[in-house]
C-alpha cells in the first residue's frame, strides 16, 4: 500500500492545496484500513466517491458513499464504531475476521494505521 495522495476530482483539483491533499491522502488510508478501496478520484468529503468494498462477499461491489460513512465514528474511549457497510454485504458477525483478513494480507498493521494517522 502506497502512502500517496489519491487523484482528487478535476472540480476540487483547481483549488486544491497541500491540505486538501493530506486529507485526501487520510481519508483513502482510513476507508483501506476499513476494507474499502477508492474507486475513481476522490471528491472531497462533502460528496459522495466510489468506494469498494473489499470483505469480499458475493454482492460486494463499488458503491457510491460518503467518506464520513466510511471511516466509522469515534466513542469518547476512543474506540471506533464501523459504519454499516452496505446492503448485502457478508453479515454482521463475519465482518471482524473478514476486516482481520483485508488487514493481513494488505500489511494494514497497527503500525501502519498510526503512520497514516488512522488511529
Ligand atoms: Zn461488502
Amino acid at each position: 500500500m502506497t502512502n500517496e495522495a489519491p487523484a482528487i476530482s478535476p472540480v476540487l483539483k483547481q483549488g486544491a492545496n497541500k491540505r486538501n491533499r493530506d486529507a485526501a491522502r487520510k481519508a483513502v488510508a482510513v476507508a483501506l484500513y476499513n476494507g474499502w478501496t477508492l474507486v475513481g478520484p476522490y471528491n472531497g468529503s462533502d460528496t459522495r466517491s466510489h468506494w469498494k468494498c473489499e470483505l469480499k462477499g458475493p454482492k460486494c461491489a463499488v458503491i457510491e458513499k460518503f467518506y464520513s460513512h466510511i471511516r466509522g465514528r469515534k466513542k469518547k474511549d476512543g474506540t471506533v464504531v464501523p459504519s454499516p457497510r452496505h446492503r448485502d454485504c457478508i453479515p454482521s458477525e463475519e465482518r471482524e475476521a473478514a476486516l482481520a483478513a483485508w488487514r493481513e494480507q494488505n500489511g494494514l498493521t497497527e503500525e501502519w494505521a498510526k503512520d497514516h494517522e488512522v488511529l
